[in-house]
């Protein structure tokens, strides 16, 4: 993480204009033939509004329309027996994850090594086109860029890439939308529509593997080295299918993109059972945890499924994920001015961390519509986070990017109209000024 200080500066937004590729098989909504459990079935409920429990966690579109399966959907077991289901040899479910993972291609065109005959009836069943980008913006001088993406049942959802010297960090999206309704995440205001497949979660992945691997980003080709689950939604409210994406990720090329599981974070509002459950699966990913508040009785509020599993119970799954992985926890703090920003909740934070294994990411509250909350004030800041150092926690202010294209931490609200002052044509936004020269803050991975 980088610290404040030298934060970069946004001064303009770009759309970047989409390049369609002729859609050879359009997205067919059909039934997946093995249709995955609910995740309804964890055993909690969101918190309400209200503070009322009314909301599954996690859960499939309504009226049990699910996304296309996909080769990411599949482990390569699963790949093989696919191939062989459609009436050919097992490899070629290998063949397909190499185009796919290796070379980041779905086109059909390009898969030389396939008879002929075979790609299209191969890429129509296995790589349909799950999302498509409706909208791209760019700040930082195109090294931050921000999808939205429609999926086959108009939901949307959207991915953030940002370049920073020496790596890149991908924040996707798990869920469409967002059940846990922490009153300062717009996405968690929209509420939540469904979960995404897994092979969705990857495929946001795969689009910034290959615009980086094509150049299109700027600062010359290259490859994407973390993957953060701080987009929309709740990862631990979509488990299997995070968990699976997780491995499509971390999977050795061609059977996955290779990128290192070290390099992956799962965040989360704090769903005790889940993070157990994670614990047990020895995958050393880096967990988050979107703590915000030292007391119960803030934290109720700020991160409503508080009243379900209290800070302490949090924190001990946390030092047993830690215990269990070797990993230090992330623990996540935005700092909102007046709220739980003074010098005691400091002391109470160092209190509930000092010996363990934690690290303290401190963001400054990025402004969401309506909100009534802010950032605090720079000094304020700059004291919460010397008394956490004081006391030993190690702690950063993140460098945060994106607000100007609302691709910041809490900002993804997924909408389909455009932002404030965008210039949009055909669907497309085209260009819009940010309100000049506020310090660009975001996901800071
Ligand atoms: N649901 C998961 C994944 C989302 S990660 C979780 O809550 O951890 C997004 C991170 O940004 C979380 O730490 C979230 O609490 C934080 N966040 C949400 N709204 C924010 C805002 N307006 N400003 C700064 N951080 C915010």
């Amino acid at each position: 993480m980088n610290t404040a200080g030298s934060l970069p500066v946004c001064r303009s937004v770009k759309a970047v204009h989409l390049r369609h590729r002729t859609e050879p098989f359009a997205p067919v909504p059909q039934p997946t033939p093995a249709p995955d459990r609910p995740e309804g079935h964890l055993p909690i409920l969101a918190i309400g509004r209200a503070g009322r429990p009314d909301q599954p966690v996690g859960r499939d579109a309504p009226g049990g329309a699910r996304p296309p399966r996909h080769l990411a959907d599949l482990d390569p077991g699963e790949r093989r027996a696919a191939a062989v289901q459609l009436g050919e040899r097992s490899f070629r479910g290998d063949q397909l994850a190499r185009h796919y993972f290796a070379r980041l291609t779905d086109d059909p065109g390009e898969m030389t090594d396939v008879p002929v005959s075979a790609r299209v009836p191969l890429a129509e069943a296995l790589l349909p086109r799950l999302l498509t980008a409706e909208r791209e913006l760019t700040c930082d001088q195109g090294q931050t860029r921000k999808t939205l993406w429609r999926a086959f049942d108009g939901a949307y959802v959207e991915s953030v890439l940002m370049r920073y010297p020496g790596r890149v960090t991908m924040c996707v999206s798990s869920q469409a939308g967002c059940g846990m309704a922490c009153p300062f995440c717009a996405t968690g205001q929209a509420g939540l529509t469904r979960n995404l497949s897994a092979a969705e979660i990857v495929t946001q992945v795969v689009a910034g593997a290959r615009a980086l691997a094509r150049g299109e980003v700027p600062g010359g080709p290259g490859r994407i080295s973390n993957v953060v689950f701080m987009g929309m939604g709740e990862p631990l409210a979509n488990y299997s299918r995070v968990l699976a994406a997780v491995r499509r990720i971390t999977d050795r090329v061609p059977d996955g993109l290779g990128i290192s599981r070290r390099a992956v974070t799962i965040s989360t509002v704090g769903l005790v059972p889940a993070i157990g459950r994670l614990a047990g699966e020895r995958l050393p990913v880096r967990l988050a945890v979107s703590l915000h508040a030292p007391d119960d009785d803030l934290r109720d509020e700020l991160v409503p499924v508080n009243q379900r599993w209290k800070v302490a119970e949090v924190l001990d799954a946390a030092w047993a994920y830690a215990a269990a992985t070797g990993r230090r926890v992330s623990i996540e703090y935005a700092l909102i001015r007046d709220i739980n920003d003074q010098a005691w909740r400091a002391e109470a934070l160092a209190d509930l961390l000092s010996g363990h294994l934690a690290h303290v990411n401190l963001i400054p509250l990025n402004p969401t519509p309506g909100s009534r909350w802010t950032a605090s004030d720079p000094g304020v800041m700059q004291e919460f986070e010397e008394r956490l150092a004081r006391r030993g926690v190690p702690v950063t202010v993140r460098d945060t990017r994106g607000t100007e294209i609302d691709g910041a931490c809490g900002q993804l609200a997924a909408r389909a109209v455009p932002v404030a002052g965008a210039t949009v044509v055909g669907g497309t936004v085209v260009g819009r000024t940010a309100a000049g020269g506020t310090a660009a803050s975001g996901n800071g991975g």
